[in-house]
């Protein structure tokens, strides 16, 4: 019986894979690439990228070799074909040499359906030599965005590919990303020189995602805030450095989260047992750089949180991906400072020039959809080349921008302004040029076009740079520009953009969000940091009230609390003992103490004022008495000198004293005086303590200046300061 490849494709599908139809585009891809023709799929992660090769590989004569960037991804498909009942092998550096023996014997005597290679392994001579010999049916490159440099992903060996695959005869070529802009697109055809390529675009769009930007303030609170109100779901929280992941790991550990760390500096052991955890649900969260989950199948991950500003939107787009494949509830919440671009511009100095040029355009695309008030879904989609009418994000309100939209103002004149501008300057320049020219700059490069003799420069010297960038940008997402994808940046009119001149009509366009103001550090829990966002009424009353209970207790206001304490109060809004002593500096000591008036205010103040608490958010930091310190007290304890503790660690005087102020200002109280009694009189040291208990500040500067005539050298001066805090205020 003959059957035709319709059938037999349908049947194969059933028979190994189990799935009863194709999804999308994947029997046309299929066919497409069987028939020999070069094959370009561009479909979001989750859609099904694997079966496009995978089927056709089963149904052609020979090997097809697939490309493929991570080992752990190859060994995983491996696996699951074997399962199937394929012989699917791979070949990378991991082999032995027997191995690779083997695997190549297989793959001549035609039994090896699907050969995964490392694009390293492919360049090597040996390598190429052999695949020369065997009869392959076609090349699938996975992952294909690694290809441009324009992407966020770039691997240098992929560039050689083609030149590879080139040698072995003329075989086709599909080549498959998640990730692509028109330009990263271009890029890729490009460099596979697959022009011709039919391809074949999915519709990006995951309805079922919310996304959402916060700025960075208070971020751990609203960390714990997050995960406590959707407990017991899985989620990932991406950090941009290791450092930081260890650090949020355990600091969401200290807060009962069950969560674990993920970062290619963990030896390897611990991070595959991490990420089994997380796949079989023994770890809630997984706190991890943004080398965990390519190829991670997890169906409910529930939200994916973006601590730290991610470097691109393509990057940005890929990882929330990873949330709802299963269709349900995905939430996605990115975390964005100006402060965060300009540490990851800084790590950009060191590049090429053109590859530090794209990483700040990179940069500059996800600035300016974090401060957008447009539908983040219509932004996205638009990165992507796609276009997308908010509606539906909008009547389902599913992005902050459509549930909680900003006044809208018509934008009709401005835009015009804009379109006129990049007509006269000649649809040559990007987006900070024509903002110069509408803005009236004289800067040499707008002189030396003699773009100041346009009547459109200083037309919009009223608005301010910030303005008229999101009105470029806003002119882009309505079609009416386009960026060259040649000349990346460059701004043109589109038909659409030709047509507007002609015929303008109002567009509602939306402001801008302003971060500046809120300008805060992700740290604010980690001590000597003064978080600026507080709630300076409460500070206020704070501050007054300390006032009145020095008074009474004679002693000065900061052996009660600091400063940075009551700043602290004043944002977490302590209202019980424990979440007190949870601020910095103060602890359950100083709590019984003094706590008690503290709590009354802050809670009055709370219900007058109608705040929202976060009495269920205890933010406990982590513990970090690191080694030193624990050394420092139980030699203290010991009753040792100062300078055998410095000697014994290797530190100076100075720093051991250093390290016995930090440890005496987070609360715990050290005694001192076998010490002290040795180096000083008692006269001197009943001066020293009369002086703090007067101070109006335990500066240490302050204190030298005033003692000036007493001869009192600062160490002398510091170690009755912490004599006296331990025994007032601890
Ligand atoms: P991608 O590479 O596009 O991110 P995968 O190829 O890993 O996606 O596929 C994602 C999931 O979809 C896998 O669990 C796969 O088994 C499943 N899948 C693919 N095609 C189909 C289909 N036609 N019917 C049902 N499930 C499918
Ligand atoms: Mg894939
Ligand atoms: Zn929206």
């Amino acid at each position: 019986m003959v059957v035709s490849q319709e059938e037999e494709i349908k049947d194969k599908l059933k028979e190994v894979f189990g799935f009863s139809g194709f999804r999308g585009t994947q029997e046309k891809i299929i066919k497409n690439i069987l028939a020999g023709k070069n094959t370009f799929v561009l479909m979001p992660t989750g859609a099904g990228k694997s079966l496009c090769y995978q089927l056709p590989a089963i149904v052609s004569e020979g090997t097809a070799i697939v490309i493929s960037p991570l080992i752990a991804l190859m060994k995983n498909q491996v696996d699951q074909m074997n399962a199937f009942g394929i012989n699917a092998q791979f070949l990378n550096s991991t082999l032995s040499r027997a191995e690779v023996k083997r695997v190549k014997e297989d793959t001549l005597s035609g039994e090896v359906k699907l050969l995964y290679v490392a694009p390293e392994s492919l360049t090597k001579e040996e390598n190429v030599a052999f695949l020369k010999e065997a009869t392959i049916s076609f090349a699938a490159i996975d992952e294909a965005h690694c290809i441009s440099e324009w992407g966020h992903d770039f691997r240098p060996e992929y560039r050689r590919i083609k030149s590879i695959i080139g040698q072995l005869g003329d075989i086709p070529i599909i080549a498959l990303t998640a990730t692509a802009t028109p330009k990263v697109q271009l890029d890729i055809q490009k460099n596979l020189n697959m022009e011709d390529a039919d391809v074949f675009k999915s519709s990006f769009n995951r309805g079922n995602l919310y996304y959402e930007v916060r700025p960075k303030v208070q971020v751990k609170k609203q960390l714990i805030k997050f995960i406590k109100e959707h407990k017991g779901k899985s989620g990932i929280i991406y950090c941009l450095s290791r450092k930081k992941v260890e650090e949020i790991a355990e600091f969401l550990r200290v807060n009962d989260v069950n969560a674990a760390p993920y970062h290619a500096g963990l030896d390897s052991s611990v991070r595959m047992k991490n990420q089994d955890d997380f796949l079989n649900e023994d770890v809630d969260v997984i706190v991890a750089t943004i080398a965990f989950g390519m190829g991670i199948d997890k169906p409910d991950v529930r939200f994916v949180i973006h601590y730290d500003t991610p470097k691109s939107l393509e990057g940005y787009y890929q990882e929330t991906g990873r949330a709802g494949r299963d269709g349900l509830e995905g939430k996605c919440v990115m975390f964005y400072s100006l402060d965060d671009i300009i540490k990851l511009e800084k790590f950009n100095k060191d590049k090429p020039v053109t590859e530090r040029e794209n990483a700040k355009l990179l940069l500059e695309e996800m600035s300016a959809y974090a401060e957008s008030s447009v539908c983040r879904r219509v932004q996205l989609l638009h990165y992507f080349g796609e276009e997308y009418t908010a509606s539906d994000c909008t009547d389902q309100g599913m992005c902050d921008n459509c549930d909680h939209p900003k006044a809208k103002f018509d934008g009709q004149k401005y835009i015009e302004l804009v379109l006129e501008t990049a007509q006269k300057t000649g649809e040559r320049f990007g987006i900070g040029h024509l903002v110069n020219v509408i803005r009236g700059i004289e800067s040499q490069y707008v002189k030396s076009y003699d773009h100041n003799k346009l009547d459109v420069f200083k037309k919009g010297s009223e608005e301010t740079e910030v303005f008229w960038r999101s009105l470029v940008r806003q002119t882009l997402l309505n079609e009416l520009l386009k960026k060259d994808i040649e000349t990346l940046g460059v701004l043109k009119l589109s038909d659409k953009g030709l047509e507007y001149m002609k015929n303008p009509y109002p567009i509602e366009l939306s402001k801008d969000k302003d971060y500046t103001v809120d300008g805060g550090d992700d740290d604010d829990f980690s001590s000597n940091n003064v978080t600026k966002a507080y709630d300076e009424g409460l500070f206020d009353l704070l501050k007054g009230l300390r006032k009145k209970v020095a008074k009474q207790k004679n002693l000065p206001p900061y052996v009660i609390f600091q400063d940075p304490s009551l700043e602290e109060m004043a944002t977490t809004y302590p209202t019980t003992k424990e979440d007190l002593a949870q601020v910095n500096g103060v602890g359950m000591g100083k709590v019984v103490k003094f706590g008690k008036p503290f709590l009354e205010l802050i809670e009055n103040y709370v219900e007058e004022n109608d705040i929202e608490t976060a009495t269920e958010v205890v933010i406990k930091s982590a513990i970090n008495k690191s080694k030193i310190k624990i050394f420092i007290i139980q030699q203290i304890d010991k009753k040792v000198g100062l300078e055998e503790i410095a000697d014994a660690k290797g530190v100076s005087y100075d720093e051991i004293i250093t390290e016995i102020e930090n440890i005496c200002y987070s609360g715990t109280k050290l005694n001192l005086d076998y010490y002290i009694d040795q180096i000083m009189d008692e006269d001197r040291q009943d001066d020293l303590y009369d002086y703090f208990l007067t101070a109006d500040t335990d500066d240490i500067d302050v204190a030298m200046d005033e003692l000036e005539y007493d001869d009192y050298s600062e160490d002398e001066v510091r170690l009755m300061r912490i004599k006296f805090m331990s025994e007032y205020a601890n």
